[in-house]
C-alpha cells in the first residue's frame, strides 16, 4: 500500500481546505469502500482527510415529511428513523437491502453515495479497466458482465452504480448539499451520478474537494407510498442485478401521479422518466406498468460475451417494475377502500 497522511480537521471548511489543496487528496467517512481500494491499490490517495465527525450525523424533520439527512448519518440510523420509515419508506428499504449489518453500521449517508462500482476488473488491478486508467482498455466487453449496464453505456465503460440508497433517493426527488472551495451549491440526486461518456474515471460531478454535507428530502405524499425491490443472485449481502425503486398514487384506478428509478442497469441511477410519462393517465393495471418498463428499455444495449451477457436483465427490468407498482396500486385501492 502506498503510503498516505492522515488528518482530522476540526470542521468541513477545514477539511475541504485541506483536500482542495492537494490534488491526490481524498476525504475519509465510514471508509466500508475506501479501505478495500487501499489495500487493494486501486485507491492510491497521498493524504485521507477524516470527515466521519465533521458532518452531520442527524436526521432533521421539517414538520411535513421534509427531511435533512446529515451526511455523517449511518445507513443503519437511517433505515431505522421513524420518519424515514413513515414518509420515504423507500429509503428505509433500500438501505435495509444493502450490504450487511455490520457495514450498516459504519457507512454514511455521503460515503453510501460516493462508493464506487463493484465491477470485478475495477478492483483487480492486473486486468485492464477504463475506469482506473483511461489509457487501457474495458476488460468487461469481453468478460464477466453479469452485473453490467444495459442503459446509458458507451465502448469506454459498461460498469453499474452500486449503491442502493442512491436509486431510492433518485425517485424520491432528493437533492445533496455541497461544500468546496469555492462555497456550497445543491445538486438534485438524479443529476450528481453521470454516464460514462467517454470517461469513466469520474462517477460524479462533484468537483475535487466537494464534500457532500447533506441530503434533502422534499415533502410529499407520493412518498409515503413508495417502495423498493431489489433483485439479486442471493437472499443478502449481493449487489443488485436490477432494483426499482418507486412512489405512486393512484385515484379511481389511473395513475394519478408516479416517480420510477432503476438500479442495476447503468453506470448511474437510472431515472425512469418515459416510463414515468407513459405510466401518468394510463389504467393501473400491469399491462400498462409492462408497457411502461419496455418503453423505458426502447435504447437499452444489453452485451453478450465469452463469459455470458446481461441480456436477461430486459425481462428482469419489466418484471420487477411491474411486480413494484401493483404493490403500491394495490396499498392506495386498500387505503382509498
Ligand atoms: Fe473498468 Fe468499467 Fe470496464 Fe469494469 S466496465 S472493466 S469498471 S471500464
Amino acid at each position: 500500500m502506498k503510503p498516505f497522511s492522515y488528518a482530522r480537521p476540526d470542521d468541513a471548511r477545514a477539511a475541504v481546505a485541506a483536500v482542495g489543496a492537494d490534488p491526490d487528496a481524498a476525504f475519509l467517512a465510514g471508509g466500508t469502500n475506501l479501505l478495500d481500494h487501499l489495500k487493494l491499490g486501486v485507491a492510491t490517495p497521498s493524504a485521507l482527510v477524516d470527515v466521519a465527525r465533521v458532518t452531520s450525523a442527524d436526521i432533521v424533520e421539517h414538520g411535513d415529511g421534509g427531511l435533512t439527512i446529515g451526511a455523517g448519518a449511518l445507513n443503519a440510523d437511517v433505515a431505522a428513523h421513524p420518519a424515514v420509515r413513515r414518509h420515504h419508506p423507500a429509503l428505509a428499504q433500500a438501505l435495509l437491502a444493502g450490504a450487511s449489518g455490520q457495514l450498516r453500521n459504519m457507512a454514511t449517508t455521503g460515503g453510501n453515495l460516493l462508493q464506487r462500482t463493484r465491477c470485478a476488473y475495477f478492483a483487480d488491478t492486473t486486468t485492464p479497466c477504463t475506469k482506473r486508467d483511461l489509457t487501457q482498455a474495458c476488460s468487461a466487453r469481453e468478460g464477466w458482465a453479469r452485473y453490467h449496464a444495459i442503459l446509458g453505456a458507451d465502448a469506454s465503460c459498461i460498469a453499474t452504480h452500486p449503491s442502493d440508497m442512491a436509486v431510492a433517493l433518485v425517485a424520491l426527488d432528493a437533492t445533496v448539499q455541497v461544500l468546496g472551495p469555492d462555497g456550497s451549491r445543491r445538486i438534485p440526486v438524479a443529476e450528481l451520478h453521470r454516464l460514462p461518456d467517454g470517461d469513466p474515471t469520474r462517477d460524479t460531478v462533484l468537483a475535487h474537494g466537494e464534500l457532500v454535507t447533506a441530503v434533502d428530502l422534499p415533502a410529499s405524499t407520493l412518498a409515503a407510498n413508495s417502495a423498493y425491490r431489489k433483485v439479486r443472485d442471493r437472499a443478502s449481502y449481493a449487489f443488485a442485478l436490477v432494483s426499482v425503486a418507486a412512489a405512486l398514487e393512484v385515484r379511481d384506478g389511473t395513475v394519478a401521479d408516479v416517480r420510477l428509478a432503476l438500479g442495476g442497469v447503468a453506470h448511474k441511477p437510472w431515472r425512469a422518466t418515459r416510463a414515468e410519462d407513459a405510466l401518468r393517465g394510463a389504467p393501473a393495471t400491469d399491462e400498462s406498468f409492462r408497457a411502461a418498463a419496455r418503453t423505458e428499455l426502447a435504447d437499452a444495449e444489453p452485451v453478450e460475451t465469452p463469459l455470458g451477457g446481461n441480456g436477461f436483465k430486459l425481462d428482469l427490468v419489466v418484471g420487477a417494475v411491474t411486480e413494484t407498482l401493483r404493490g403500491l396500486a394495490s396499498t392506495t385501492a386498500r387505503e382509498t377502500s
